[in-house]
């Protein structure tokens, strides 16, 4: 045998475990390699040459052994697909999905004979990876821990905000995604409350781009994760929540059948933020748990709650707020907390028949709970157990509800994403589309569950009347929600509050810093199927006209998305496309004024509407004529916004 063929031979022969199994993207941008060594698995991940992870743990702890630890590859166990799917989803930021990604799989056994297969799917902008444990003589797994971590290169900083403790905030009512950021901080920064981060988390690569870390396909058949123990080198790890959390009821590991397949944890990269603001990760890995039972009807809705409050919470009101509706053209209203009180629910039946013979339907509130949070608003008790959701629901059809808004859920354990998914499911089997509040990330739930429509999950517009510091950031939060939040999933966030002091009289309350063509834009830039406005009455009279039609006629739901420019915490300009009208949003987020120059080519050659920064801080309104080369400059005030869209 000549020396050459031999090597040949000999390389062929090596052991998997000696080699790196790499998958590269479709246009080999993207790399990840798998990596065995001494039994522990790990991997990397590149992008254009650039380190995005280095070495990152990967492994379960779990009751039928160790799958971080003495791993043996399987013989001929490494699988590699091409991966090709369009699918649609009928109200989100992007209607028609084309997922292209390479798979790969691969497969070791722990000491005990048992089987975890590590799956990698790289498309052109993300990573997502996920486990699946098997066994040829076990049928179930308790899941204690993974050891699965993202190293982030020392140069790196955070764009981060902290998990809650259990039991904090309203009656009780934390954790729920409504925490600040940390902006720009240095990896390994530690979180305020010592509890780590919660998803989505943005990071920058230093010169090289941008890495938006987070997690979907999260049922009822594991628990929402976080990241924890930053270290100065840059590796963050996953955790399971806090026993503490929905208020110490439900185990804080995982229980699950066999074969189990976790969560995929995503990491979307880019040169630019364009592909973390165009991603689909979060739908992409996943399917449908179920069929709709029916084509459910995106829109926008009023809410009196949001400004006028607990007093506004009787009938006159209600029907104050159902001609608002009415005459905004908006399809819904929002009946919030206390109603089954305040109303009661044979005027209620009337109620919803009287909104419906104005082409006007109705969301109504509850409480999730229930045992985990002393939140005394009602209704309670009504969707916490199957009978009791049964029935309520059966109610709310036999009037003609649309949906429900549900409040006040307990974390992140298996037991709160049953809940979650058991109250989608029968929902879905009365006609009812659901949006969460003091809610965890929906992770995926936009596909895995047809009538989801939107979640919280943010510090939203109730701030702005709860607190002035709030107010104070409003710009600033607006360009970091578009960069990291809103990204994976629909953002409840409640925008466009036109009062300038965020109460019903205008006399007394927080006072608002942002002008009016930053409100107006927040309808645009903020995503949500469902999208409930901070419109009140008095603004019909107090805005010009050309508001009012903008209001009338601004989309909920859209065909394409796309990042055009910005900064997190210095600006954002986001293009959303309705049928074949594009609808430009920028915010600025410091307190000074700047222009903002871009090119938008689809508008090039076009007059367009712009709706800027007037005096006084009013919004003004212009026609613009975008020039061959689709150069757009846009002039913001200090906190100011702008809305461009064509005809
Ligand atoms: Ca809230």
């Amino acid at each position: 045998m000549k020396l050459s063929l031999l090597l040949a031979v000999l390389a062929l022969s090596l052991p998997i475990s000696l080699r790196a199994q790499e998958v590269k993207s479709p246009d080999g941008s993207i790399v990840v390699a798998l990596h065995l060594a001494s039994g522990a698995l790990s991997y990397e991940v590149r992008h254009q040459g650039h380190v995005v992870l280095e070495h990152s743990p990967l492994g379960l702890e779990t009751s039928i052994g160790s799958f971080s630890s003495d791993l043996v590859a399987v013989p001929s166990g490494v699988t590699t697909a091409q991966l090709d799917e369009r699918y649609t989803l009928p109200h989100s930021k992007v209607r028609d999905v084309h997922y292209r990604a390479n798979e790969l799989t691969a497969r070791y056994t722990n000491k005990n004979g048992d089987e975890l297969a590590v799956l990698f799917r790289v498309s052109d902008r993300d990573v997502a990876l996920a486990y699946r444990i098997s066994s040829p003589t076990k049928l179930r797994v308790v899941v204690q821990s993974e050891r699965t971590g993202f190293r982030f290169p020392v140069a790196t900083t955070a764009f981060i905000t902290q998990q809650a403790p259990a039991g904090d905030g309203w009656m009780g009512t934390k954790p729920s995604y409504e925490e600040p950021y940390q902006l720009d901080v240095p990896v390994g920064t530690k979180s305020p409350s010592g509890l780590g981060f919660t998803f989505p988390a943005l990071f920058r690569l230093g010169s090289t781009g941008w890495a938006l870390v987070s997690e979907t396909g999260v049922t009822g058949n594991y628990v929402g994760s976080r990241l924890v123990n930053p270290t100065a080198d840059g590796l963050y790890s996953i955790a399971f929540p806090e026993k503490s959390e929905n208020a110490g009821l439900g185990d804080a590991t995982v229980a699950a059948s066999l074969p189990l397949l976790t969560p995929w944890r995503t990491i979307t990269i880019g040169a630019t933020l364009a592909p973390i603001v165009e991603t689909t990760v979060a739908t992409d890995v996943v399917k449908p748990l179920y069929e709709p039972s029916q084509r459910y009807k995106a829109g926008r809705a009023t809410w009196s709650w949001l400004l006028w409050q607990d007093d506004s919470m009787n009938e006159p009101d209600q029907r104050t707020f159902i001609d608002l509706a009415a005459t905004l053209g908006y399809e819904y209203i929002l009946i919030d907390a206390v109603w089954d009180v305040a109303i009661g629910r044979e005027k209620m039946a009337k109620l919803v028949a009287d909104a419906r013979a104005k082409n006007v339907d109705v969301l109504l509130w509850y409480n999730s709970n229930g045992s985990w949070n002393d939140a005394p608003q009602t209704p309670r008790n009504c969707l916490d157990s199957a009978p009791a959701r049964q029935r309520e629901m059966a109610w709310l059809k036999s009037i003609g509800v649309k949906g429900i808004k549900v409040d006040f859920f307990g974390g992140d354990k298996q037991a709160t994403m049953k809940l979650y998914e058991d109250i989608l499911t029968e929902a879905n089997a009365h006609g009812l589309m659901v949006v969460f509040h003091g809610a965890t990330l929906p992770r995926g739930w936009e596909r895995l569950y047809p009538n989801f429509m939107s979640s919280e999950a943010i510090t939203a517009s109730e701030n702005l009347i709860f607190t002035q510091g709030f107010a104070d950031n409003e710009a600033l939060n607006s360009t970091v929600f578009s960069f990291v939040r809103n990204p994976v999933a629909a953002m409840d966030y409640g925008p466009v509050l036109l009062n300038k002091i965020f109460s019903r009289d205008q006399k007394q309350g927080s006072i608002r810093r942002t002008t009016d063509a930053f409100q107006l834009a927040t309808a645009v830039l903020f995503q949500s199927p469902l999208q409930h406005f901070g419109v009140t009455p008095n603004n019909l009279v107090e805005q010009p006209a050309f508001v009012v039609d903008f209001l009338k006629q601004v989309p909920s739901v859209w065909d394409e998305t796309r990042f055009v420019d910005g900064y997190p915490g210095k600006f954002v300009v986001i293009a959303r496309r309705s049928g074949e009208r594009w609808y430009l949003a920028a915010t600025n987020g410091e307190k000074q004024e700047k222009t903002c120059s871009f090119v938008f080519p689809a508008l090039a050659g076009k007059s367009v509407t712009l709706i800027h920064d007037g005096v006084g801080r009013a919004a003004a309104r212009r026609q613009l004529q975008v020039g061959a080369d689709g150069r757009i400059e846009l002039p913001l005030a200090s906190e100011g916004g702008a809305v461009l869209f064509a005809k």
